[in-house]
């Protein structure tokens, strides 16, 4: 059995093969497995997206005769209350998915002009899907929780990271090394969980 992940994404890519190399198995992206995931992310949650692109990867592995992958794809964003829980599902494509991220985040900051610190709350969410070789279906869900700051700073990470305040740091997610950031992220945590339910599901294989 081999692992194989939806995602075209480099940097998850690695993450993804740090946090499930303990166990054991070759951990492929959907490129190095010879698929695509073209496939309309129409849910209404990230969990549901994260498992139409799972399922999607999951039928085209079994059309190429692949019978005995376990298929992981994931769907992550930003939820900010103060916004109604915007841009949530629809992160990426938020204000067009071409526009830089330094416009999305600016008009973020605008929007919540006015808004006290209390008001500013918000969390990245990841959910991660996985379709099994049985046909048995895994999900977790992981959260970061944090607040809109009232400026961009720092560098590293990607998309909404400069704007994603952490007040236990006293600075953005931007401003954490990759593995401060791993540690606690949205990403980190649903994809540790997924981890023990795929070694659970090992053991009684
Ligand atoms: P996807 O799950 O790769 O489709 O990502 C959805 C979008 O959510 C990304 O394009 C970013 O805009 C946003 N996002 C998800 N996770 C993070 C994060 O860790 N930092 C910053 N932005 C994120």
């Amino acid at each position: 059995m081999r692992i194989v992940f939806a995602t075209g994404n480099k940097d998850k890519m690695r993450e993804i093969r740090r946090i499930l190399g303990g166990l054991g198995m070759e951990i492929l992206s959907m490129a190095e497995a010879g698929v695509s995931d073209d496939v309309e992310e129409n849910g209404t949650s990230f969990s549901e997206n994260s498992m139409i692109k799972a399922r999607a990867v999951a039928e085209s592995l079994k059309a190429k005769g692949d019978n005995d992958s376990i298929v992981l794809a994931d769907d992550s964003g930003l939820e900010v209350d103060y916004l109604g829980g915007e841009p949530g599902i629809y992160s990426a494509r938020y204000m067009g998915k071409d526009t830089p991220y330094s416009e999305k985040n600016a008009a973020i900051i605008a929007r919540l002009d006015g808004a006290k610190d209390e008001e500013r709350s918000a969390r990245f969410v990841c959910a991660i899907s996985a379709v099994l070789p049985d046909g048995k279906e895994l999900g977790t869900l992981g959260k970061m929780e944090g607040r809109i700051g009232y400026e961009i700073a720092g560098s590293n990470g990607f998309g909404y990271d400069p704007i994603f305040f952490l007040p236990e740091y006293g600075k953005t997610s931007a401003e954490l090394s990759e593995d401060e950031k791993n540690a606690i992220s949205h990403r980190g945590k649903a994809l540790r969980s997924m981890a023990e339910l795929l070694g659970e599901e090992l053991k009684h294989a």
